[in-house]
């Protein structure tokens, strides 16, 4: 059997009529940046969140940047951020001028709630946090030294679509959720897109103004803004897979369950979960000293698998100039060493399941 680490065309075939009749409808409409699907798309999402406010962008890294820079956060000041994350979150912060300062995760992969004081400065004007994986980080902590610190929060929600920490939803922790709709997330298009989430109604204002080369009313523009709306075509079909994403979520979680229960081989090690969060699986990430051995025997066996993520920011050459080494912190890089995400994606066969777990169950 042959099983890739990921099958887009999967998430496709479960609502094709539904995909196609929306992306003819939207076609046929003539109407194709910024008009009604897009506000939908918003109200929906927003609804779906938890969130008073959302709007809608061209990426998750826009989503991410854009956030700092209406929050006014730049040159001179620190952001804390975990030292395993996509690059993509560092990058939120350092286009806008702003020194990322790591924090270690935690075992669950999060930002490790308990060593964030020791990391505040008086540069210190925001944390960002990174729902990795699919599972929230430790809120708790992270909201009150937010609060007591008075820094701003704001939530990389790209890989945690419908996960939640208590009873709320990622997304609405902060002053601003960040999430991307790219193909392969949780919740994605078919391109690229993002957005914002709020429950700040000058944020949103803001955020809508920027996104539109900084502009509410045409031709008047207000500030130096950008290029970043999510499309008609990609707002419509973001609609029908979130008009599903509530079984979506359940088939991924169950797919979870499964490998929690099946998989039993002292060579690797299962996901941890975080006591009052769930975790939606946007990755199932198994790990161990013997990671590469691990892939290669997958390999060979047909189950392809992806190291999320190989190099960590600190160490990556687009980051030199902040000066780090190796060894600077070990944690993150010991994971990025010996983590390992195996096949979970929407519309994986039973039999499918069955051969990943046992196929990793005999690895010796
Ligand atoms: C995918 C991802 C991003 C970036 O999203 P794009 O839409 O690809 O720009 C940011 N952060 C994390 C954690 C991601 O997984």
């Amino acid at each position: 059997m042959k099983i890739m680490p990921n099958r887009l065309d999967r998430g496709f075939y479960q609502y094709q009529e539904e995909f196609e009749n929306k992306a003819l409808e939207v076609l046929r409409s003539g109407w194709y940046v910024l008009g009604n699907e897009v506000k939908q798309f918003e109200e929906e999402f927003a609804a779906y969140v938890g969130a008073k406010y959302c709007v809608g962008l061209a990426s998750g890294l826009d989503a991410l940047w854009m956030a700092f820079r209406i929050l006014g956060v730049g040159e001179g000041d620190e952001v804390l951020v975990q030292s395993n994350t996509y690059i993509a979150s560092v990058m939120g912060i350092t286009i806008n001028g702003a020194t990322p300062v790591f924090v270690e995760p935690d075992e669950c992969y999060g930002i490790d709630a308990a060593s964030l004081e020791s990391k505040i400065t008086d540069k210190t004007k925001a944390i960002l946090v990174v729902h990795l994986y699919g599972q929230a980080c430790q809120m708790d902590t992270i909201c009150q030294v937010a609060k007591k610190h008075n820094l701003y929060l704001v939530e990389d929600c790209a890989q945690s679509h419908g996960a939640c920490y208590g009873e709320r939803m990622t997304g609405t922790f902060g002053d601003i959720g960040c999430f991307s709709f790219y193909p392969s997330k949780n919740l994605g298009a078919f391109g690229d897109g993002g957005a914002i989430t709020t429950d700040n109604p000058q944020i949103a204002e803001k955020m809508k103004i920027y996104r539109n080369y900084g502009s509410e009313k045409r031709y008047y523009n207000m500030v130096v803004g950008t290029n970043s709306r999510l499309d008609e075509l990609q707002a419509g079909l973001l609609r029908v897979r979130l008009s599903h994403m509530k079984e979506l979520t359940e088939e991924k979680i169950r797919i979870g369950e499964r490998y929690d229960r099946e998989l039993s081989n002292d060579a690797f090690e299962l996901p941890k979960r975080r006591e009052n969060a769930n975790h939606v699986f946007h990755q199932y990430v198994i790990r161990t000293e013997r990671r590469d051995e691990l892939m290669r025997y997958l390999e060979e066996k047909g189950i392809g698998t992806i190291i999320h993520y190989p190099i960590p920011p600190h160490l990556a050459q687009a980051y030199e100039y902040l000066g780090f080494g190796k060894g600077d912190l070990p944690v993150a890089e010991q994971f990025a060493d010996e983590v390992l995400s195996i096949p979970m994606y929407n519309g994986m066969t039973e039999e499918e399941q069955t051969y990943v777990i046992e196929t990793l169950n005999a690895f010796e």
